[in-house]
């Protein structure tokens, strides 16, 4: 059987993570965006709200939601601002490789701290020659008694520099290419970790993205994750775990473009009737439900998938990327529905043009998530 409902419990937590993005995001959205400002004040309200660390089980003091319950958050959070969307849900993606592949031992260790309190968790793969090309990653990890020495650079993370938890992908050695590499949890605090400067984005401005260096780093060995030499494995099946939750989060930003287009729509007057009267822009307003409704049901497939121990790798690329094209569609086209006021930043719909446009590019671009999909459905 199919079933398109949410449970009771889901539509509830959705409520209440809409009351609280229309309330306490959504008003700051402009002022985070113009000052390029992380605001720790709504990571701690998030926090208080109880679905900061959604996905981590209940034993290690999370929530213990599944991913379809992270696509409701993020679509909610995105709409008041996708940058803030892209803060909390760096913390579940920085959290993930740890959740798949920690040891119990390890996770009750660093768990329960980070999830008492408003803390954040960053990824650390992309460097600065290695984005697409995961496999030629040139950060070190090397073995010395009961410890291992970090040595590299990662570029463009999120929550670089207020991230109190790193996964950190490094090569045990880099002549095996993407066999050599491992994953490590390494506390924000850890003696050797530089934050590098923050960097000044087209959009998402909300959320903190900068280098974070690694030099000399040492931690202890069991806070190596996996069997070890696996972190290739482990990123990609942490990439196939959040992307149904990145594509939310563009459906969110789409979504809050559809809305502002339909309200002023409504409003503008030309030739004597409003807008809305037109048929060119009621042709334009339904495309762009269709897009919306299209992708939202592709990105809570590939989580449903994931929820029920299922492989997704296909459908959460196919969410993913949909959902990030069509949240540039649909946001340029409700600019266009604005016209001039459009173009202008008092009416908000520019913003989300700019912020739609990093959901094409991070996880993965969508020329890689195109590759994926070719792969799997050559397979
Ligand atoms: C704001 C922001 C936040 C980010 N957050 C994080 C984070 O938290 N953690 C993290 O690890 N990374 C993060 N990233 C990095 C992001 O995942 C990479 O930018 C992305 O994977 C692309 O890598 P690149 O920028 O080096 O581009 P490149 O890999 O250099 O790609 C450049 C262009 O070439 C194309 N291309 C490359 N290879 C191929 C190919 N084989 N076939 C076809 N086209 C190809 C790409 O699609 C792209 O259009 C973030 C990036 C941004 C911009």
């Amino acid at each position: 059987m199919i079933d398109f409902t949410l449970t009771e419990e889901q539509e509830k937590l959705r409520k209440l993570v809409r009351d609280f993005a229309q309330k306490e995001i959504a008003p700051r959205a402009r002022e985070l965006d113009e000052e390029q400002r992380h605001s720790p004040e709504i990571v701690e309200k998030y926090f208080k709200l109880g679905l900061l660390h959604y996905p981590v089980p209940e034993e290690y003091g999370g929530a213990g939601l599944g991913s379809l319950e992270g696509c409701l958050f993020a679509e909610e959070i995105a709409m008041a601002d996708g940058g803030v969307a892209a803060c909390v849900g760096g913390n579940s993606l920085g959290l993930t490789p740890f959740l798949q592949a920690g040891s119990p031992e390890l996770k009750r260790e660093l768990l329960p701290k980070h999830c008492s309190g408003p803390n954040l968790a960053a990824f650390c793969l992309t460097e600065p020659e290695a984005g697409s090309d995961v496999a030629s990653i040139r950060t070190t990890a090397r073995r010395e008694g009961d410890e291992y020495i970090i040595n590299g650079t990662k570029r463009f993370i999120t929550n670089g520099g207020v991230a109190s938890l790193f996964s950190v992908f490094a090569s045990e050695d880099p002549s095996l290419g993407h066999r050599g590499i491992s994953a490590f949890m390494v506390p924000g605090g850890t003696s050797g970790i530089t934050r590098g400067k923050k960097e000044d984005k087209m959009g998402q401005r909300s959320t903190d993205t900068r280098e974070v260096i690694f030099d000399d780093v040492r931690v202890p060995a069991r806070y190596r994750l996996g069997e070890g030499r696996d972190g290739f494995k482990i990123a990609m099946t942490t990439l196939d775990e959040s992307r149904a939750g990145v594509g939310a989060g563009a459906v969110g930003i789409a979504r809050a473009a559809l809305e502002a287009a339909i309200a002023y729509s409504k409003e503008r007057m030309q030739f004597g009737k409003p807008i809305a009267a037109q048929q060119a822009i009621q042709l334009m307003l339904a495309e762009m439900t269709m897009r919306i409704e299209a992708a939202r049901l592709l990105c809570w497939h590939a989580a449903w998938l994931h929820d029920h121990g299922m492989r997704n790798t296909k459908e959460s690329a196919v969410a993913k990327c949909f959902a990030g094209d069509i949240a540039v569609e649909v946001t340029c086209d409700a600019v266009q529905i604005l016209g001039g006021y459009g173009y202008m930043k008092e009416y908000q719909v520019e913003r989300y043009m700019r912020d739609a446009k990093l959901h094409q590019i991070f996880e993965g671009t969508n020329q890689v998530q195109r590759l994926v999909i070719a792969r799997e459905v050559l397979r």
